[in-house]
């Protein structure tokens, strides 16, 4: 039983160890590049240049964004290239 002792000691010490509140997106998100409110995509737009935008919860403006083909259900954090008027 050498062992389940060993492996219960160093659960011990992880919990021990300070625990660190990172928020971790559950969705793929944005920072809007008008209010820079974090804002969680919708869906992706296509704009008639045929670039991609995700509307701002807060403001409504039209972000830019690098369609990686990821899904709005996706975790993560997309780059805003630009604004579209
Ligand atoms: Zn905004």
């Amino acid at each position: 039983m050498g062992n389940c002792a060993a492996i219960y000691t160093a659960r011990l010490d992880a919990s021990c160890a300070p625990r660190q509140h990172l928020r971790v997106p559950t969705s793929l998100q944005f920072i809007c590049n008008s209010c820079k409110a974090l804002s969680s995509v919708q869906t992706f737009e296509q704009a008639p240049g045929g670039s991609y935008f995700c509307r701002c919860e807060k403001c409504g403006t039209k972000n830019q964004v690098v369609h990686t083909g990821q899904t709005p259900s996706q975790p993560g954090l997309l780059p805003v290239t630009g604004v579209i008027q």
